[in-house]
């Protein structure tokens, strides 16, 4: 194919004008479903090492997407997902403009079709962009779809949000978990039912960390059943949100107790599980009950519930779904 001479990088043609790398006006064919599509090569080389490796050959005449009869061909795929990912890479004025907004908005099925193309190419720019917008969308992804399009598309925080989630719904039952495979669903409801054992550690001989759900946070001096920490919308260091199930851990725990699944601990001895600093930073809880303390700080103490090691949720989806979960993270950069 000969190149126009602006195209040639020695052209000597001091009259001949050089063509910017923003736009080259060179197209890439390609044909899904029947349908031909011809778009900016430019992009395409620009986002994905798969593109930009095609076009380091010395010739470019025998590579697929050239022109109209020689399409790359997308085999397997959807016109509809192809769209959707030529919209977020070439956006218009009619996909963009929304009243006096500049917006970019797609459906889900658009995006989860943006996040299996710029997977199956390497766009990572693309493919995070569709996981952050997949992951705020509104209704949010259900826990069970959202451990299916995990696995299809290698999302690890994705594997690890489904089944904690599925973890702190009310009830769940083994039908409901038959599309991830009768493998995961046994795992889930064995996680479920383990992490309800609940007890006190043996303060002589264990070693920490120890955990411990927010919503178990009691006073320690007296025997109010109310949880001191429920107020509490996230980490004041990290600002991950907090929910009552949220587990939190320490490293230490204080010796007695004053009911048989509590356990004694100190209020600074309290760490976030993201970020391990104290989640209650300079905060002071108040108890509504008989002791009277309306302002605890971090030097006093509080009961928990500890969750013994062969009961911690966090634990055993580490134990079953972490080398997964590791996997997808570690080829996710
Ligand atoms: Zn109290
Ligand atoms: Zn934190």
């Amino acid at each position: 194919m000969d190149l126009p001479a602006a195209f040639h990088p020695n052209s000597s043609m001091e009259n001949v004008a050089r063509v910017d790398s923003f736009y080259s006006g060179r197209i890439l064919w390609f044909k899904v479903e029947g349908f031909l599509f011809a778009v900016g090569r430019d992009e395409f080389a620009a986002l994905s090492d798969v593109f930009a490796g095609m076009y380091l050959l010395p010739s470019n005449e025998a590579v697929d997407g050239r022109d109209e009869s020689h399409p790359i061909m997308l085999e397997g795929y959807l016109k509809a997902d192809f769209r959707s990912l030529l919209k977020v890479m070439y956006p218009t004025s009619r996909t963009l403009i929304l009243g006096e907004e500049l917006r970019l908005d797609l459906c889900k099925d658009e995006w989860i079709g943006v996040l299996k193309l710029s997977t199956i190419w390497n766009m990572s720019t693309i493919r995070q962009y569709a996981i952050s917008r997949l992951s705020k969308i509104e209704p949010s992804i259900p826990n069970i779809e959202k451990i299916q399009l995990a696995r299809a598309h290698r999302v690890g925080r994705w594997l690890e949000e489904g089944v904690k989630g599925l973890l702190e719904l009310g009830s769940v039952t083994l039908s409901d978990l038959e599309v991830l495979g009768w493998k995961t669903a046994a795992v889930i409801c064995h996680i479920r039912e383990s992490s309800n054992s609940k007890g006190r550690p043996d303060t002589e001989s264990s070693t920490g960390p120890y955990r411990f759900r927010l919503d178990s946070i009691k006073c320690g001096y007296c025997t109010a059943t109310c949880s001191l920490a429920e107020k509490h919308p996230e980490c004041g260091n990290c600002h991950v949100p907090f929910n009552n199930a949220r587990m939190l851990r320490c490293q230490t725990i204080a010796r007695g107790s004053v009911e048989a699944d509590s356990t004694w601990i100190l209020t600074n001895s309290i760490q976030c599980i993201d970020c391990s600093a104290n989640p209650f930073g300079e905060s002071s809880f108040n108890c509504h009950g008989t002791c009277g303390f309306t302002r605890m700080n971090s030097a006093h103490k509080v009961r928990v519930s500890i969750v013994l090691p062969n009961g911690d949720p966090h634990a055993l989806v580490e134990d079953y779904f972490g080398e997964e979960i590791k996997e997808y993270k570690l080829h996710d950069v």
